[in-house]
């Protein structure tokens, strides 16, 4: 072997040894991310916009959560990895109107000034880091407070999916078609979903929902129903003697037999004042997050909220 060969033996070993696991690695990595490399990066504060945007983007994005699942969306904190993390993203979905407290310290640190900021509730597709005072704009008061639970009005929700998608449409032109098809159907899903429960609720004995905090506010006023909330806006909030004194009264007089509890909330105060009046409990979800039994159940908006219409209907509905 000539010493020209033999040195081409050895790179060519060398290439071997070297490059191919890195090949090997590069395809299990695409298989594993369903070939992230050519897909926009989006990003989706809680969970309901998360399926949202899910539901328009399908395996054409690299979607992630920033609330994990079980986290309790009042009471979370970002992550310095969040910072890093949205940095390298295309696409911000967020809810806003208060939902999100954290998030306009957040963005305003950012370099990364091609992030499309998508409110989801407002209607605007944001792209510039001045007009971030978007994030608290005023939507629609209950009981005197900004209400952030705009997703569980469906009628609403449709209104924050096509946000979602004009977002993805201006991230990604080359796939504007396919989010605006996939849009189509959603919002078709979303149509059902919402004749559904206005029938069964138009049929309801009684209208009050005893509900641990105010979620659901937008859902309430969509289908003729009234929430009573134990604990304000925010599922953080303690309420007051004076506000248990007048639940109490309310659930006596209204002949309530039932109060609500969450999944993700603390249900001891609930319980308590079940226990107080002698009323039994059902679980009413807010869907502001999902456990992660429900992720790897394929649980989503649509399945979550026909539970809640499911729960409505065998405890006020007869
Ligand atoms: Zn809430």
């Amino acid at each position: 072997m000539g010493r020209q060969r033999k040195s081409l033996l050895i790179i060519l070993i060398l290439i071997a040894v070297f490059l191919l696991p890195a090949c090997a690695k590069q395809v299990n990595k695409g298989e594993d991310d369903n070939n992230s490399k050519d897909k926009i990066i989006v990003y989706a504060t809680i969970y309901p916009m998360y399926d949202f945007t899910k539901n328009i983007g399908q395996d054409r994005i690299d979607l992630r959560m920033i609330i994990p699942p079980g986290s309790d969306p009042h009471d979370w904190e970002p992550t310095p990895k969040l910072m890093v993390d949205l940095e390298k993203a295309d696409v911000l979905v967020y809810n806003g109107v208060g939902m999100e407290p954290w998030l306009e310290k957040v963005v305003n640190s950012l370099d990364n000034k091609d992030l499309i900021l998508v409110h989801a509730s407002e209607g605007i597709v944001l792209n510039r880091f001045d007009e971030q005072e978007e994030v608290h704009k005023p939507h629609e008061k209950h009981l005197g407070e900004y209400d952030p639970h705009v997703w569980l009005d469906p009628l609403r929700a449709m209104k924050q999916v096509e946000n979602i998608k004009k977002g993805l449409q201006q991230a990604d032109r080359a796939n504007s078609e396919f989010y605006e098809n996939n849009y189509q159907e959603y919002i078709s899903k979303l149509t059902d979903l919402d004749r559904e429960i206005a029938l069964e609720t138009s049929r309801f004995k009684k209208r009050q929902l005893v509900v641990t905090h105010a979620a659901f506010g937008y859902f309430a006023q969509r289908y003729g129903l009234e929430q009573i909330p134990i604990k304000g806006i925010s599922s953080q909030e303690e309420p007051n003697a004076a506000k248990l004194v007048e639940i109490v009264k309310l659930l006596k007089e209204k002949n309530l037999n039932y109060i609500y509890l969450e999944k993700l909330a603390d249900p001891r105060l609930s319980k308590v004042l079940a226990q107080e009046v002698k009323a039994k409990t059902a679980v009413l979800d807010p869907i502001g997050g999902v456990t992660e039994a429900e992720m790897k159940q394929g649980k989503d908006y649509l399945t979550l909220m026909r539970e809640n219409l499911q729960v409505l209907k065998e405890t006020i509905g007869e």
